[in-house]
């Protein structure tokens, strides 16, 4: 009997315990293959670390292709553009078509700016770097580090006060305090203000953290960039170099244009067994999902607790076995802030706290997630020596 051919979209968090289960899946007859635009994953809980320097990329890197090197497994480095869940195909963007068995999606979300950029013909413009791809925090530190080496101004301002905005924003302190530049400045954009729908003493803790080292607090949208100058909603100004978009996040449009989406964000719409309620051989998790049930809030805790479900689901589809519900909505998780001086910010419900041993504990966490996946390279099979993953052609399933 031919092999069944399961196709992962996206080598993202929620994807994690598929790629440690590869075995399992080969045992069952099923192949895998996972389209993805490089071959690692960067962990973003650790994303904000790397850009103050306290990580290496290497650190925060899971090595999915060189994962999928083994047979039974395959990495195609591309990007998904389109679904067709009735010729149940995958097309990227490159015009490739990839046929499966069953699809799971784990392509996570966008950060899109939601300003308008414009640049005058020959004019400086500050650089943006929307937060995700977390690779763009070391774009951002990298940048920020020439600059500092040329002499040249380092005014960055964060657009948006969430948990990611006032991460890079301490990130960035933490970035000029360990390099001793103190002509740099910082600016967050908050119009709701700092870290939203989160418990006072937590708001009052990060806005110390950011005033302690003078970055200043601005209580207004960013409506445009023109240039080099920033414009907010209250009217004013700012010229900035760098500007970090943490606006928020979306699922990317496909799901929308092939019928897989039932809401108006547009993320992929699935059942509490993270199945599409339409197409049973497509399922998904993370951020890049609408959960049918019971809308979740885009956070990685949520596609980590769902990663393990998915895993079991995917198997189980393709085996004739019965699918497992999703039920671990609760939003009372632990939240911690990495404030970018050695010092973390704790939320756990009601319950706030603050200091260098949170810090010491979010890192622990951090090092033992990194850990917690049995992610190294597989040994090669004969003949293949690339050490990036088994490139695949695409066989008809
Ligand atoms: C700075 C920052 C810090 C954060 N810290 C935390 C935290 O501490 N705790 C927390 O709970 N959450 C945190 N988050 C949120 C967290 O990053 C996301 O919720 C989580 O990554 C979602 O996981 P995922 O599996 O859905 O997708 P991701 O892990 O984002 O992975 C998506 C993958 O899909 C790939 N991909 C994208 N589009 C396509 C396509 N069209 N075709 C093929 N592949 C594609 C991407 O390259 C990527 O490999 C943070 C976010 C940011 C920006």
């Amino acid at each position: 009997m031919r092999p069944k051919r399961l196709i992962l979209a996206g080598g993202g968090h929620v994807h994690l315990p598929v790629l440690a289960r590869l075995a399992d899946f080969q045992a069952a007859g099923i192949d895998i293959l996972c389209i993805a635009p490089g071959p690692y994953l960067a962990y973003s809980g650790m994303g904000p670390g790397l850009l103050a320097g306290r990580y290496a990329l290497s650190e925060l890197r899971f090595p999915i292709a060189a994962r999928l090197n083994r047979p039974g497994g395959a990495f195609v480095r591309g990007t998904v553009s389109a679904i067709d869940p009735v010729a149940r195909h995958i097309v990227l963007q490159d015009g490739r078509v990839v046929p499966y068995d069953a699809a799971s999606f784990g392509i996570g979300s966008r950060v899109v700016p939601d300003f308008p950029v414009t640049f005058g013909p020959g004019e400086p413009g500050a650089t943006l770097y929307p937060v995700k791809p977390i690779e763009n925090l070391l774009l951002a530190r990298q940048d920020i580090l020439a600059r500092a080496r040329d002499g040249a101004a380092v005014r960055v301002l964060v657009a948006g006060g969430g948990a990611a905005g006032f991460e890079v924003a301490a990130g960035v302190l933490g970035l000029f305090d360990a390099i001793g530049l103190d002509r740099g400045s910082v600016a967050v954009a908050a119009p709701r203000g700092l870290l939203p729908g989160w418990p006072g003493r937590a708001v009052a803790l990060a806005e110390a953290s950011l005033a302690r080292r003078k970055a200043c607090l601005i209580p207004a949208r960013m409506v445009g960039l023109c240039g080099e100058t920033a414009h907010f909603s209250d009217g004013t100004a700012r010229v900035c170099d760098i500007v970090l978009v943490a606006t928020g996040t979306r699922p990317p449009g496909l799901f929308t244009a092939c019928g897989l989406s039932a809401e108006p964000g547009g993320g992929l719409t699935v059942s509490a067994c993270l199945q599409s309620p339409v197409h049973p051989d497509i399922f998904g998790g993370g951020d890049c999902i609408h959960f049918g049930p019971r809308p979740l809030p885009r956070a990685g805790v949520y596609a980590v607790r769902q990663g393990p479900v998915l895993a079991a689901n995917l198997l189980a589809f393709l085996t004739g076995g019965r699918l497992t519900a999703f039920s671990d909505t609760g939003k009372n998780y632990l939240a911690l802030l990495n404030c970018g001086d050695g010092r973390a910010i704790l939320r756990k419900g009601p319950f706030v706290a603050e200091g260098a041993w949170v810090m010491a504990l979010k890192d622990w966490i951090d090092r033992r997630f990194m850990r917690s996946f049995p992610l190294r390279p597989q040994p090669r099979p004969p003949g293949s020596d690339t050490g990036r993953g088994h490139e695949a052609g695409f066989p008809p399933p």
